[in-house]
Order: structure tokens, then C-alpha cells, then sequence
């Protein structure tokens, strides 16, 4: 136990005790890089630990809109810049109703790691609101769009602060954002943003890069057991963007995912999401008003277990792709009973720290989500280099890259781990890749944030 750490820990759970979200992410991190911080004093002697642990600026604001019976509506919108050492302020916007400042301080931290296990120059952000998407209209998320940029704007900028989505922002509420600031700048500044279609400057290959990013780490710890993705089955849950990337790639592959789930259940798919039509018919039932994805159990013919979680099924591989604390304990004694050998986060923060010790002892490998699933930013990063030189790569162009950028993450990782004398431990590892780089741009950086 090293006492600088723990105290500023202490420190962390008494300031901030309702953001228990927070609290959980912060302790994982910092014990996590014990090693890295004995070896280096002047982490204590500048106070890092304690610098990292609070945002550079927490923007709340109000967002004002009117819905479709006419009836005036009132939400929270956040924006929250974590950490700005390393690069521009960068990271998505959720729009869920457990969205707090709990929530967005928490993905505002590990996006600060995140970012810099890319190697690219972006630091940590993250914002949204507690607008609920689900069952709203069409004209109901835009009129809510273009009311949170109208507060926004303000903040943001191509080398300020640049924006995505996350859970509940897709495409279409990129587009509509962007039109908006578009509207109040009078600019087409289009690197404030990424994620957006090709058609006004988002790279291709943007919407599949976080679940492809996760099956090209998946594929480096693979290879690492001499092992391959050929016949494995994969358990996953979610359905949204990143699980459609996951199986769209699993697919090409030749792997089986067999689970795809939401709140309302998972549905059980024997021979895996394994055909075109079936990969692209999630993001269907995703786009519906209410979405629910029985819809492919009907439609495809398999057994849909309502309000449950997949865990229980029998599977090579388990990728949590949904949202944070799906796996507590129960489910973590579960899938390590069915045999998983290989456990690889892909949300953000999907393992309770309790759950993710037990994991890391049981299974062959656990990936952490902050490394995982880091493919999505790394190719917005890189739609902020196009948009900066007025360019477009092409597709081959930019999967070639993220698999560099994926490959080098993973074995940076595990390097990472094995110079701290901890053997092949991917969890700490991308800790502490990920921290020293933040924490040496802030030493260089002087006594400034
Ligand atoms: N929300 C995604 C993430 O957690 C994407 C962020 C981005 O592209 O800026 O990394």
C-alpha cells in the first residue's frame, strides 16, 4: 500500500461521496499504478495524483426545449474537460436519464487514459444531458440538439474541445449539433465534431472503429495464447454501435456472437449474429423509437429471455458492450463457471472493481475497456487530422491505421505491465502506459493544472 496514494484516495471519497461512479474509476487507477508512483517521487513532490483526479472545468448548463404537445422542458447538459495535457479536450456526449455529474466526472477520467493510450494528441472530456432519447420523436432530439449546442457552442472549438457521441448520440444527433453550431458560427469549423457522415467531413470507418478496435486487441491477446478467433463463441451485450461493430467484424472472422441483449433481455442466437442481414438489423431495431430487441428474436426465429442478462450462457469469450457496472460479482462467478477464458471489457467501466479482481484471477486474460475500447476515439482522432488537412482517407486507409493503433496499445500494455514486475497483467498495464504519459506532460508543463 503506497500512503500517497491512499491518502489522496481518502481524500477523493470524502470530497466527492455522491459520485460513487467516480470514487470506483479513481481507485482502480491509482492502485492500479503502485509500481509507477514508487518509482517516481516527483509525482508526489508535484501532487499528480491529486491534480489528475479534478477536472480542468465542469461546464453544467440549463437546456430549455419545447415538445411535441407543446409543453416546455427543462434538462441538465454537461461538459466536463478533464484533462487537457496531452492534447485538445476530447470525448462523446451521452444522452441518458442516469446521466449526473457522477457519470460524466467518471467517463471524463478514464477517457483521460483512454486518450492517451492512443498515442494521438487528444485529452479527456466527456458531456451530455439527462434527455431521454428513448421514445421521443424525430423532431423532439432535434429541437433538443439544437438547444443543448445553442449552450454548448460556447465551450467547444476544432482545438479547444472537440465532441462525439456516446450512448444515445449517434450520426443523426451529431448532424444535427453540427448544424446548429454551424448556424451560430456562421463556419463550417466541421473538426469540432466528430462522428459526423462523410458527406460534411467524418471519416469513414468512424462507426465500426470502437467494435473493430476491440476484436483487433481481442485478436493481439488471441495470438498471445497461440490461440485464434476461428469458432469462437463470443458473448456480448448491448446492441447499439459498438456491439454492431464487434459483430460485424466477429463476423468476417468466423467467430459466433451468440448474445445480444438491452434492459428489456438478451436473445439467445445458436449459430451467431452470422449473416449480413442479421448484423444490420440490430442497428434497425437500435434506430426504432422504443427499442427492443426481441424484434430479432421474432424476426430471426430464437429464444429471447426477457429481463435477463446473457452471463449465463456458454462462451469462449465475454465482451460487455452495453454500459458501466453490468458485471458485479454474481455474474463474474458466473461466467468464470462457464468456462471463459478470455474476458474483454468494451463499454466504459462495465466490471465492478470487486468483479474485475476476481476476473483478472480466473480467466487467461481480462482487457480493460479503457485500452478495448480506445478504437473509437483513436479514428475520431484521426477525423480531426482530416478535417484539419481538408482531406478523407479512404476506408482500407483508415482500418489499416487502427489496427496499427490497436496493436500498439495492447503490446505498450503489456509491456507496460512486465516492466512494473507484474507479468501479463493488461488491466494495470494500460493504467500505467496511460498515466505515465499524462502524468510527464504535466510535470513538463510546470505548476499550471
Ligand atoms: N464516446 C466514445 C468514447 O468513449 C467516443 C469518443 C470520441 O470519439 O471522442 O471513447
Amino acid at each position: 500500500m503506497n500512503d500517497y496514494i491512499e491518502r489522496t484516495i481518502e481524500a477523493v471519497k470524502k470530497k466527492y461521496s455522491y459520485e460513487p461512479e467516480f470514487i470506483q474509476t479513481v481507485e482502480e487507477v491509482f492502485r492500479s499504478v503502485e509500481p509507477l508512483v514508487a518509482l517516481h517521487p516527483e509525482y508526489e513532490k508535484y501532487n499528480i495524483l491529486a491534480r489528475m483526479a479534478e477536472p480542468d472545468r465542469c461546464i453544467n448548463f440549463k437546456v430549455v426545449w419545447v415538445d411535441d404537445e407543446g409543453k416546455v422542458q427543462v434538462n441538465t447538459g454537461y461538459r466536463y474537460q478533464f484533462n487537457g495535457a496531452v492534447g485538445t479536450y476530447k470525448g462523446g456526449l451521452r444522452f441518458a436519464p442516469s446521466v449526473y455529474s457522477g457519470i460524466i466526472k467518471f467517463l471524463g477520467f478514464e477517457q483521460t487514459f483512454k486518450n492517451a493510450l492512443t498515442g494521438l494528441p487528444i485529452g479527456g472530456a466527456k458531456g451530455g444531458s439527462d434527455f431521454d432519447p428513448i421514445g421521443k420523436s424525430e423532431g423532439e432530439v432535434m429541437r433538443f440538439c439544437q438547444a443543448f449546442m445553442t449552450e454548448l457552442y460556447k465551450y467547444i472549438g476544432p482545438s479547444l474541445d472537440v465532441p462525439a457521441g456516446d450512448l444515445g448520440v449517434g450520426g443523426r444527433e451529431i448532424g444535427w449539433l453540427f448544424g446548429q453550431y454551424r448556424r451560430l458560427k456562421s463556419s463550417f469549423d466541421n473538426g469540432v465534431l466528430t462522428g459526423k457522415a462523410p458527406v460534411y467531413g467524418g471519416s469513414l470507418i468512424r462507426p465500426e472503429a470502437t467494435g473493430y478496435g476491440a476484436v483487433y486487441y481481442l485478436q493481439e491477446v488471441l495470438n498471445h495464447f497461440g490461440e485464434s478467433l476461428a469458432g469462437k463463441r463470443v458473448a456480448i451485450s448491448g446492441y447499439g454501435n459498438v456491439a454492431w461493430g464487434v459483430a460485424k467484424k466477429m463476423h468476417q472472422l468466423g467467430a459466433k456472437v451468440v448474445t445480444l441483449s438491452g434492459p428489456e433481455g438478451y436473445i439467445y442466437d445458436e449459430n451467431g449474429v452470422d449473416t449480413d442481414e442479421k448484423v444490420e438489423f440490430m442497428l434497425k431495431v437500435r434506430a426504432m423509437e422504443t427499442p427492443n430487441i426481441e424484434e430479432y428474436a421474432k424476426k430471426f426465429n430464437v429464444p429471447f429471455y426477457p429481463h435477463e442478462k446473457p452471463w449465463g450462457v456458454k462462451a469462449d469469450i465475454v465482451m460487455p458492450c452495453a454500459t458501466q457496472n453490468e458485471i458485479d460479482m454474481k455474474e463474474a462467478e458466473q461466467i468464470v463457471a462457464n468456462g471463459t477464458q478470455y474476458y474483454i471489457e468494451v463499454s466504459n467501466m462495465p466490471t465492478t472493481n470487486e468483479a474485475l479482481a476476481y476476473l483478472k484471477e480466473h480467466c487467461k486474460a481480462v482487457g480493460p475497456s479503457k485500452a478495448v475500447n480506445a478504437g473509437g476515439v483513436a479514428v475520431s482522432a484521426l477525423e480531426m487530422s482530416q478535417n484539419a488537412m481538408r482531406y478523407a482517407w479512404s476506408a482500407e486507409e483508415v482500418d489499416e491505421k487502427l489496427h496499427g493503433i490497436m496493436k500498439n496499445i495492447y503490446e505498450s500494455s503489456e509491456k507496460a505491465a512486465a516492466q512494473a514486475g507484474l507479468g501479463y497483467d493488461l488491466v494495470a498495464g494500460a493504467n500505467i502506459h496511460a498515466f505515465e504519459r499524462v502524468a510527464s506532460a504535466m510535470i513538463a508543463e510546470g505548476i499550471a493544472q
